[in-house]
């Protein structure tokens, strides 16, 4: 007998993009089964129903993080990724972060790469409810080519290292792609554009040749996988476009020629600018050095024009936190992208919470079966204490949201317990250069960080 629950009285915002409204929600099991009067009606003949009066509260779909690195950790640098971490303790370390998400009102993430590729194993464990997670798409090692990505040098010529593969040649491309759709991922990471520091004032480039991506493509989609590409710049986009690349990361820096192509297929793209967007807001305060700012700053607004047309064409924007590096810690910005993309972009809340969730789905390869207050959806809903179509900002403070429902069962929200250090975990740092004025000078301000890319 499945589990019937009531959410009366409810302020429902569908996830849709639609005008909220007040509804009755009924749940059946793991599925939203009607709302509003027929919920009320279906639920009469119901006996052992749970009635949850939620007079003042909201109800809505959970958030889904199209961009959550689960295995990293919160880590502050690559190389504390590539070669700090061990496989079986960064998995755990990973279930204990999913309860930080959970708890943050995010019911789904698409992690497009993982440390030793476990978050595979993360999602099983999830799927077989060993752990509590939210529901997790995953891709394995991202794809590279010896050009590298956006760890400049710490990049391989070949081989494994931290999150990707590094590949040479057709051969060790379809012998990838094959082996990572056999060990189960759900999507093929490529990670198409790369900086390289001695060109570094050229951004990042283009660096696979069409005919590798169309490689990639072909063999994934032959497999029923689809394929995401990290991609920055023109040449990236376009040529991860005319590939049939099914999810574009970043699309930070497109010409006219991309944005057509990416239009005219209406491939859904994933900005991922909040990391940007806290180093605008508060990086001045973490010591960052002004003239970093203005660069990550400029990556949003030299943008904002393209994802404009992206929206007003009906290509779908994804929310992506990037969560899993220090400046984007586990369960604190999951809701931030919406406000990054009302501001910059000119979005309403209810648009922006549509990206978050109804258009997220697709992320989870889930379109049209969560995401979305419906019946006949998925229950991964958040009761929120407030109105978040007034102000999405509240999903980011703690104890507003009050219940975290996914696939019908209430999410056991209290903290998890506090963790200590794990020995060689971190990266060890000196701190601060120490010069002669400043250790004479008594202050204690650290000097600018350099943070990592993306
Ligand atoms: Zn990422």
């Amino acid at each position: 007998m499945n589990q019937a629950i009531l959410l009366d009285n409810a302020h429902v915002i569908d996830g849709n993009g639609g005008a909220p409204f007040s509804a009755a929600v009924l749940i059946e099991g793991d599925q939203i089964v009607a709302l509003g009067d027929e919920a009320l009606r279906r639920v009469a003949h119901l006996q052992h129903a749970r009635r949850i009066d939620l007079a003042g509260k909201t109800v809505m779909p959970g958030l889904i993080d199209a961009h959550c690195h689960l295995s990293f950790d919160d880590a502050a640098s690559n190389p504390e990724i590539f070669y700090q971490r061990r496989n079986a303790l960064s998995a755990l370390v990973a279930a204990y972060n999913a309860k930080k998400l959970l708890r943050a009102g995010v019911t789904g993430i698409l992690d497009p790469d993982s440390v030793f590729e476990n978050m595979v194993d993360v999602r099983d464990a999830a799927e077989a409810g060993i752990i509590e997670a939210p529901r997790i798409s995953c891709g394995c090692y991202a794809l590279i080519t010896a050009v590298g990505g956006t760890a400049g040098r710490l990049i391989n010529d070949t081989g494994i290292t931290g999150y990707y593969k590094s590949v040479q040649g057709k051969d060790e491309i379809v012998a990838e792609v094959r082996r990572q759709v056999k060990v189960g991922a759900d999507w093929i990471k490529v990670h198409v554009s790369g900086v390289v520091p001695r060109y570094a004032h050229l951004g990042e480039q283009c660096s696979w040749t069409q005919e590798e991506l169309n490689l990639i493509c072909e063999l994934a989609h032959d497999l029923g996988v689809p394929v995401m590409g990290h991609c920055r710049g023109s040449m990236s986009t376009y040529r991860a476009a005319k590939a049939g690349v099914d999810l574009i990361f970043h699309g930070t820096g497109m010409d006219e020629q991309a944005l057509d192509l990416v239009i005219d297929r209406k491939i859904p793209v994933c900005p991922a600018f909040t990391f940007q967007a806290n180093m605008v807001d508060y990086g001045h305060r973490l010591g960052t050095d002004p003239a970093l700012i203005t660069l990550f700053e400029r990556e949003i607004t030299d943008s904002a024009a393209s994802m404009r047309r992206l929206v007003a064409a009906g290509v779908p924007l994804l929310t992506g936190s990037e969560a899993g590096f220090s400046m984007v810690p586990y369960g604190h910005w999951h809701y931030r992208e919406m406000e990054v993309f009302m501001r910059y972009l000119g979005m309403s809340s209810l648009e922006a919470i549509h990206c978050a969730t109804g258009a997220g789905a697709f992320a989870l390869k889930m379109a049209g079966r969560t995401g979305v207050v419906a019946p006949g959806m998925k229950a991964d809903l958040l009761v929120v204490d407030g109105d978040p179509s007034l102000n999405v900002a509240i999903l980011g403070e703690p104890g507003r949201i009050s219940q975290v429902f996914l696939d019908g069962k209430t999410v056991d929200l209290s903290p998890p317990r506090e963790r200590k250090a794990l020995g060689g975990w971190r990266m060890p740092s000196m701190g601060q250069q120490l010069t002669r004025e400043f250790a004479l000078s008594g202050a204690s301000q650290n000097p600018p960080a350099q943070p990592e890319e993306l």
